[in-house]
């Protein structure tokens, strides 16, 4: 699905983009701000693409602190997250990084917590 985006052939509201990431807008936003990073390149999560090519991975931590920064949340805070597998409620393989902000977040963790 986010190769799809890469290109081009599913619509997505970017909002960065490098030579080998891609910032785009969560369509089901879980806090005011809330925009995923992707490697351009196809990584089934983030410790496989950690192992596969540790540059990249920085790559998409750095276009996710630019993120952060244009949408004026680096003063107030933010949250980067990987889910990885079921219990995290992972849904797409391809890796990709959440920027969470722009308001209070709450706990994360176990469920009801
Ligand atoms: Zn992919």
């Amino acid at each position: 699905m986010f190769c799809d985006i890469v290109a081009g052939k599913i619509p997505a509201t970017v909002v960065n983009k490098t030579d080998r990431t891609l910032a785009f807008r969560d369509i089901n936003p879980q806090a005011a701000t809330h925009v995923l990073v992707v490697p351009t390149e196809h990584h089934e999560d983030a410790g496989v693409l950690a192992a596969a090519d540790p540059g990249l991975l920085a790559e998409v931590l750095t276009a996710g602190v630019e993120v952060a920064r244009a949408e004026g949340i680096v003063e107030t805070g933010y949250r980067f997250v990987f889910n990885t597998g079921p219990d995290a409620g992972r849904t797409v393989f391809h890796a990709h990084l959440h920027v969470l902000g722009g308001e209070q977040l709450g706990l994360f963790g176990r469920l009801g917590r």
